[in-house]
């Protein structure tokens, strides 16, 4: 190759045969470049199942490129920073210009950006068309808000991209959001028959990769057993058809139940395909659109569903690169605390975290609300290190890259950004997940008791919380009951939870 030709840089994320990088690809000049680096998996201590969906994505999209003639380099298995990688690459061909698509994290932009500075490379870096809301078009939106909420920003999506509005530009069904007829518990006998998510069956290559990532990364965390998650487009799009089809109807009034061995109940179980570049939002969105029309479906499962793909997901990662590097180091309440060594293994007295963390080691996966509401909740109210639990949730879930995971936790779980998008700390006591789930009947500790042996643990730190932020509290209309309702507990009830607390804040690995 002369130094005119172009390599074109895939990243394990960006596997979409339509995205930006390989818009003007010619074959004659141009070549891509794909790495499999173990730094990927090591710079957080990934589940088994992250590594395996990711390379046997990656194997599977250059194998397609390979049918579809693409001239590619296909690097298995290295050590070395996809980066050194790459320098390497572009030193012994000697070309100098790379084109890319920007990466979703942070650290591997301005890696690309510092290696193309060092050897003085035409750095082509696109920006990902996948996403329906460009850089310029979310800074134009936030720039004259004075708060950034996501329901405004939501409001403008639908509206500028017609989804789910009428003619006259009015919402359908007359208003923005269905949430109050979303969000119920199962029914106290449980949640019934659930139609399974769809299934895969292992071909040659993941099949291979599950025995790698098994030999070499098996002191890594989480189980391969379960692995069934969509490897290849053609999967990611039976999984979508099989969600609009058998599970949407109900996604929207079970959103944020929670059940013992229920572990993907309604919802989608989208993301990881999404996040791989699989799955495009737009046909997502359209194919729950069809399926509300053909099935006649509540229209507040679709908004619903809907609001999370435009709304959330578009949000999120329009705060992500607005707010980086600095959403990263932000540590509002300044805690300090270490995670827990039972994040790692689910061996916890209590039923709720026992549940959302075991599924998360058989899967790679937990729902929304098990990661707000039990895990996020548990690790804002027992004050730990935000870094450390960005990195858990990074490491852990299939679906983690940094521009979504970041935001969802450091942000929303963690309010480590004192609120920027978010109008109140989502913290709440074990009343809430009593209410959501089933997890307290099978645990050792009682929701309802807030100090003592048998006090839960979410209970007590979560008046703990309260007293300890007792003015802040105090001072938003959004959180201003919250303090009225500590305000009815007696004082010397107070001071037995702090004492309680304090004591299960100094044992957190005990618990
Ligand atoms: C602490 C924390 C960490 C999270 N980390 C990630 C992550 O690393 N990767 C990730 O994709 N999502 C993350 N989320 C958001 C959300 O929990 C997952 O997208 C969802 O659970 C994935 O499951 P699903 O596909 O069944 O989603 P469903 O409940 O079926 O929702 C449909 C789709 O909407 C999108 N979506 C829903 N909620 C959000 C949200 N808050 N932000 C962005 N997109 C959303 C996802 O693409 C999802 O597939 C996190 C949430 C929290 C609270
Ligand atoms: S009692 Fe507390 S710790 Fe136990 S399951 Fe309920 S909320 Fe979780």
């Amino acid at each position: 190759m002369s130094c005119q030709n172009r390599l074109v840089l895939i990243l394990g994320d960006q596997l979409d045969l339509q995205g930006a990088a390989l818009r003007d690809f010619d074959p004659k000049t141009d070549e891509v470049i794909m790495i499999e680096s173990a730094n990927e998996a090591k710079y957080v201590w990934s589940h088994k199942a992250k590594i395996a969906l990711f390379l046997s994505a990656m194997r599977h999209f250059a194998a397609d490129l390979e049918r579809q003639k693409y001239p590619i380099t296909y690097i298995r298995e290295a050590s070395l920073p996809i980066v050194d990688i790459l320098k390497e690459q572009l030193l012994k061909r000697k070309i100098t210009r790379l084109v890319c698509v920007e990466p979703g994290e942070w650290r591997l932009k301005l890696a690309l950006e510092a290696l193309a500075q060092d050897l003085h490379l035409e750095l082509e870096m696109r920006e990902d068309d996948h996403f329906y809301c460009s850089h310029q078009e979310f800074l134009a939106w936030a720039s004259n808000k004075k708060e950034l909420r996501l329901e405004y920003f939501y409001r403008l999506m639908r509206k500028t991209h017609g989804v789910l509005v009428g003619e006259d530009g009015n919402p359908e069904g007359g208003q923005w959001n269905f949430d109050r007829d979303n969000r119920k518990p199962y029914p106290k006998k449980g949640p019934g028959i659930i139609d399974p998510p769809a299934s895969f069956e292992i071909d040659e290559i993941t099949g291979e990769v599950l025995k790698y990532v098994t030999r070499v990364y098996k002191d890594h965390p989480g189980s391969l057993d379960a692995f069934n998650w969509p490897v290849t487009r053609s999967q990611a799009l039976e999984a979508l058809h099989h969600f609009v089809e058998y599970r949407l109807r109900y996604f929207g009034i079970f959103e944020d139940a929670m059940w013992t061995d229920t572990p993907f109940g309604w919802h989608s179980v989208l993301s990881s395909s999404l996040n791989l570049k699989l799955l495009n939002p737009r046909e997502v969105v359209d194919a729950v659109i069809v399926a509300w029309k053909k099935y006649s479906l509540d229209l507040s499962a679709v908004e619903g569903f809907v609001r999370q793909i435009l709304g959330w997901r578009e949000f999120v990662r329009g705060m992500y690169y607005m707010d980086m590097p600095k959403m990263a180091q932000d540590n509002y309440y300044e805690h300090k605390r270490a995670l827990p060594k039972w994040y790692w293994t689910g061996q916890t007295n209590m039923s709720c975290m026992k549940d959302a963390i075991g599924q998360t080691l058989q899967y790679g996966y937990a729902h929304h609300i098990q990661r707000l509401m039990v895990t996020g909740n548990f690790a804002l109210l027992a004050e730990i290190l935000p870094t450390e639990v960005c990195d858990w949730y990074l490491a852990i879930y299939v679906d983690a890259i940094e521009w979504v995971e970041l935001p969802n936790t450091a942000g929303m779980a963690l309010f480590a950004n004192g609120g920027r998008f978010t109008s109140k700390p989502y913290i709440a006591s074990g009343a809430y997940i009593k209410r959501m789930s089933n997890y307290c009947g099978s645990c050792k500790y009682k929701p309802e008791i807030r100090f003592g042996e048998s006090a839960c643990p979410i209970t007590t730190l979560y008046w703990n919380f309260l007293i300890k932020h007792r003015p802040q509290f105090e001072a938003s209309p959004r959180t201003k009951l919250m303090t009225a309702n500590l305000n009815r507990i007696s004082k010397d009830d107070q001071d037995a939870i702090e004492i309680h607390a304090q004591k299960i804040l100094n044992h957190l690995d005990g618990l």
